[in-house]
């Protein structure tokens, strides 16, 4: 997994509301982190600006090695990116470096489940036979095995409309892990399912970072999923880190 690291950042959106203020913080390779607050508090723009759907209004971020001085075993892990600069080319490899994960999941209902998972390797391999449907053989194999990380390979050829909430929100996730990302950006990923299906999603996110070392951020409403599947914590208010800690010591107040 990839680092990230905040370093006095704000977001200022057109309408002059500060959606983020004099944000710093460093996630570490690896480290699953959970971000609350409520409604309006700057979650979304926050995870929104580490692949750069957000852009910020001045300070870093610097997604890659944030380790501090020269660490030779971080650059060989790969690409380190500096937002605030961040343009082209580079910008559209941090995007196949850097996957999301919405609260709508986004899928293509009209086609399979197979289908839907191989859009995550049209960032790898955007020739015109896979534009027209005709993958390669490792490219079908990574979508396969994405599909059996989140248990649900079974499904590869339903038609994705078939399937209920729970399992469009994991077919998008093992888009997102076809893509083979550092990072995974999960904006509020359960909030539109029961408890029991937001469990099943959340463990799948956890084992993918236990098992991958993929770095996973995301977002949730409520504490009790955060304190459980979160190893760390971030609180938001009105756009500014109120709480950055580990998350089963994080208690109401925060
Ligand atoms: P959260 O995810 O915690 O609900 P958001 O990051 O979506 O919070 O929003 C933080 C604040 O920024 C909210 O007050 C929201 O209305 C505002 N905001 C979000 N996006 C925009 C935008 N594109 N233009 C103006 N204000 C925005
Ligand atoms: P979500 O549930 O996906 O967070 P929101 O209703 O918070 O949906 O936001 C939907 C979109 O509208 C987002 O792209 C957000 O940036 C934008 N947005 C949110 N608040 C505002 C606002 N006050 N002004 C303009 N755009 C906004």
């Amino acid at each position: 997994g990839a680092g990230i690291r905040f370093e006095h950042v704000n977001v200022t959106y057109p309408n002059g509301y500060q959606g983020l203020r004099d944000v710093s913080l460093t996630i570490e390779p690896g480290e699953m982190v959970a971000v609350v607050g409520l409604s309006g508090a700057g979650k979304s723009t926050l995870v929104r600006t580490i692949n750069g759907l957000v852009p910020i209004t001045s300070g870093e971020i610097t997604v890659g090695d944030v380790s501090d001085g020269a660490a030779a075993d971080g650059a060989a892990a790969g690409e380190t990116y500096r937002l605030s600069t961040l343009r082209g080319a580079a910008q559209r490899r941090l995007r196949s470096e850097v996957g999301m994960v919405f609260q709508s999941f986004n899928l293509a209902r009209r086609t399979t489940v197979l289908n839907n998972v191989l859009v995550g390797r049209l960032h790898h391999t955007p020739t015109w036979r896979s534009l027209l449907g005709a993958w390669r053989a490792d490219d079908v194999e990574l979508a396969m095995q994405a599909l059996e990380r989140v248990e649900i390979v079974q499904k590869a050829y339903s038609n994705a409309s078939e399937l209920s909430g729970g399992q469009q929100q994991r077919v998008a996730i093992a888009r997102t892990l076809a893509q083979q990302p550092r990072v995974i950006l999960a904006d509020e990923p359960v909030a539109s399912l029961d408890p029991p299906t937001s469990h099943v999603v959340m463990r799948d996110l956890q084992r993918i970072n236990a098992d991958l070392g993929i770095t996973v951020v995301v977002n949730l409403h409520f504490l009790d999923l955060a304190r459980r599947y979160g190893q760390r914590m971030i609180g938001l208010r009105a756009g500014e880190v109120v709480y950055d800690g580990p998350a089963a010591d994080a208690d109401e107040s925060t």
